[in-house]
């Protein structure tokens, strides 16, 4: 990659990004397309959101990601929020534009891509969903995108659920269908669905060895569901092993982190992102760990 005076700066901000492969993904898209581009790490306290702002404005930055703490906050400093943001109450993608900050979230588009290869009347399917936090959010957005009559959440504490259904109180397309559920319903709720997504991070490196369900309950499941891991590290994680074991169809959470990479590269370089090259530089990095780890 040739920086030069007229290399124009996008980036990820968060606290901490030092662990973020957005970098990583973004700058060998940039590099596979000849862009004058450069994606730069951009750590973030908490308390320095607004100058970073300003300061971003200042110097030109033509867009960034947005993550963990940032991505509920960065709202109130965005002149216009996307419908599918507003309704996640999140955005991860941010542009400049005609002297704006617009901000979007690309997370449900993400979820959505790999699930599409998959022919299923989703008309038909109510989705059962782990966890209640931030990436639960963008699933069920997504859910309801794809017309799922019921989306079930299942999550470990009563009132985070509670908060959970009151927040989408704005969007009555998901509030008509969400259904928040405690973790000791699970087992009957399995043989009913068609898809299970984990959106906890119980199975994520370092903690691989745990899984967020007894393997036996995957047998519960009707033959052709699919089950779902938003995590991409380890590949495969418990959770899946034990769904591929069950018979099931299994997706982990890499290529949504390639879509969601891909839709906000398409918005701040207005062309095709190189999909196959984001997804590429990912894999050979986490293999490449992995064999350095173990
Ligand atoms: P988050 O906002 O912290 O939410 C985590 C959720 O998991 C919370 O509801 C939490 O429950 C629940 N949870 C945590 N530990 C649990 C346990 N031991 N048993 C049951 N539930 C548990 O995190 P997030 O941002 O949603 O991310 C969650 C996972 O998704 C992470 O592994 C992340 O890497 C992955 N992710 C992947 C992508 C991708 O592109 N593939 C994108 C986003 C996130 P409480 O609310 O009760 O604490």
């Amino acid at each position: 990659m040739l920086i030069k005076g007229t290399t124009q700066l996008l980036g990820v901000i968060g606290y901490p990004v030092e662990h973020s492969l957005s970098p990583l993904m973004h700058n060998a898209a940039i590099d596979q397309l000849g862009a004058d581009y450069v994606y730069l790490p951009l750590p973030v306290h908490p308390e320095r959101l607004a100058d970073a702002i300003a300061g971003f404005g200042a110097i030109g930055l033509r867009g960034f990601n947005v993550t963990i703490p940032h991505k509920q906050a960065i709202i109130p400093f965005l002149d216009e929020v996307s419908e599918v943001a507003a309704a996640i109450g999140a955005v991860n993608t941010v542009w400049y534009e005609q002297g704006q900050w617009h901000g979007t979230n690309t997370d449900a588009l993400g979820f959505l891509a790999p699930l599409k290869a998959h022919a299923k009347s989703w008309q038909a399917v109510c989705p059962v969903v782990l966890g209640n936090g931030g990436a639960a959010r963008a699933v069920v957005a997504a859910c309801g995108q794809l017309g799922c009559p019921q989306i079930r959440v299942v999550g470990r504490s009563p009132d985070k659920l509670e908060t959970f259904a009151e927040s989408w109180a704005q969007t009555p397309d998901i509030a008509s269908k969400l259904a928040v559920l405690p973790w000791e319903q699970l087992p009957d709720l399995l043989p009913e669905t068609d898809l299970l997504v984990n959106t906890t991070p119980v199975g994520m490196a370092p903690h691989s060895g745990l899984s967020p369900l007894y393997p036996a309950w995957f047998c519960r499941m009707p033959t052709g569901a699919i089950a779902y891991d938003l995590i991409y590290t380890p590949r495969p994680t418990q959770f899946l092993r034990a769904a591929q074991a069950a018979g099931l169809v299994t997706l982990d959470g890499l290529e949504m982190l390639v879509q969601q990479g891909a839709a906000a590269l398409e918005i701040w370089l207005k062309q095709p992102a190189p999909v196959a090259v984001m997804r590429d530089s990912l894999l050979s990095y986490l293999e490449s760990s992995a064999a350095s780890s173990g």
